[in-house]
């Protein structure tokens, strides 16, 4: 990692590729990693410092400047803030919340494959994110254990290989996108090389965090795949949709892929109407169909974002009454054990 000094920092690198934009790389390790820095640079009183440094001893700060650059200085209720600022509360241990929600330990039969759900697996392509959010659900997820290495993506390649059911391929994270180019267009071409396999589905939030990652190399193994592609993306707040994020699906929609979004609904990020609302609105206008609306997962460190389940079916009761049905994300929670997302309400 390139370690950046604070005068460094304090440049804001603008949202809009240029030629003297620095490349995604330069952006993903010059991202914000110091509780300090991120106050300083937003202008937060420092009584938040002895909270946030407690946060990111459990699980480190990580913001890009392109994502940065979206949040409001002097702000703490900011809705971008939210999600990446690490608190106090991080540190409380509450019932029902626990390391592995999801159990996904269990369903692993190769380092850097998840086989849950029938026909489509998902490959943890890169064991990093561009940004960390506070209330991920992989916030204690092995991830050096799943950074597989040529050896080890033989092993999982030959799984598919060998398993007609399985049409798409999901590559997941961390953040798929946060790996090279060179070593995401070797994978894809040697899945495009599995007759049984129909699509692939990239996971990803680097769009939304460093629209500069939608690069002409990026696009070129994009474009190459004979396989149906399909981009699943993950914004949870209008706010995150500035006009480099626009014209990053614009690229991404350029290849042929359907764009799609998943959001996590968050206690005091977009647990009401209207932001969820303007979201929907905000998504399709860049040309993304809201996908899914995730309750949070119960992981520890999290619970300060849970919206309770009554709470959430009544919320997007009330938002289906607002918008057209195709604007309708589905409210679902992932249960283990279960085959596919379990729908909440009706
Ligand atoms: C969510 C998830 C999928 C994809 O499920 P869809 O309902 O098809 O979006 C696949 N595998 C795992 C392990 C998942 O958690
Ligand atoms: S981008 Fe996704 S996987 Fe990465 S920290 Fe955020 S929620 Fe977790």
């Amino acid at each position: 990692m390139i370690t950046r000094s604070p005068a460094t920092l304090q440049r804001v690198i603008p949202t809009q590729a240029s030629t003297d934009t620095p490349g995604w790389q330069a952006q993903l390790s010059g991202a914000v990693r110091d509780p300090h820095v991120l106050l300083d640079r937003l202008k937060l009183d420092p009584n938040w410092l002895p909270g946030a440094e407690r946060g990111h001893a459990l699980f480190e700060v990580r913001v890009p400047e392109a994502y940065l650059a979206r949040i409001r200085p002097g702000d703490p209720a900011d809705p971008l803030l939210r999600q990446v600022l690490p608190l106090n509360a991080e540190t409380d241990s509450v019932r029902g919340f626990v390391s592995d929600p999801l159990e996904e330990a269990e369903h692993s039969p190769h380092p850097g494959l998840i086989h849950k759900y029938p026909g489509r697996v998902l490959l943890i392509a890169s064991p990093t994110c561009a940004i960390n959010c506070r209330y991920c659900f992989r916030r204690h997820f092995p991830y050096s254990e799943n950074s597989p290495s040529r050896a080890q993506w033989d092993e999982v390649l030959n799984y598919l290989r060998v398993d007609p059911s399985i049409q798409e391929a999901i590559l997941s994270g961390g953040d798929p996108l946060a790996s090279s180019d060179k070593r995401l267009a070797w994978l894809v071409e040697r899945l495009d090389e599995i007759p049984h396999l129909k699509r692939l589905r990239i996971h990803t939030r680097l769009p939304v965090v460093i629209p500069d990652r939608i690069d002409d190399a990026l696009l070129g193994w994009l474009n190459a795949t004979r396989l149906q592609k399909v981009v699943v993306l993950h914004i949870n707040h209008a706010n995150e949709i500035d006009d480099a994020v626009v014209d990053a699906c614009a690229r991404l929609r350029s290849t042929g892929a359907t764009l799609l979004n998943q959001s996590v609904l968050l206690r005091g990020v977009n647990d009401d109407v209207e932001t969820l609302a303007t979201l929907s609105e905000r998504l399709f206008e860049a040309g993304v169909l809201p996908y899914y609306l995730h309750v949070l997962d119960p992981v520890t460190g999290a619970a300060h974002f849970d919206v309770p389940d009554d709470e959430a079916i009544a919320l997007v009761d009330a938002l289906r009454e607002q918008l057209a049905g195709f604007l309708m994300p589905r409210l679902v929670r992932e249960v283990p054990g279960e085959n596919s997302k379990t729908p909440l309400g009706g």
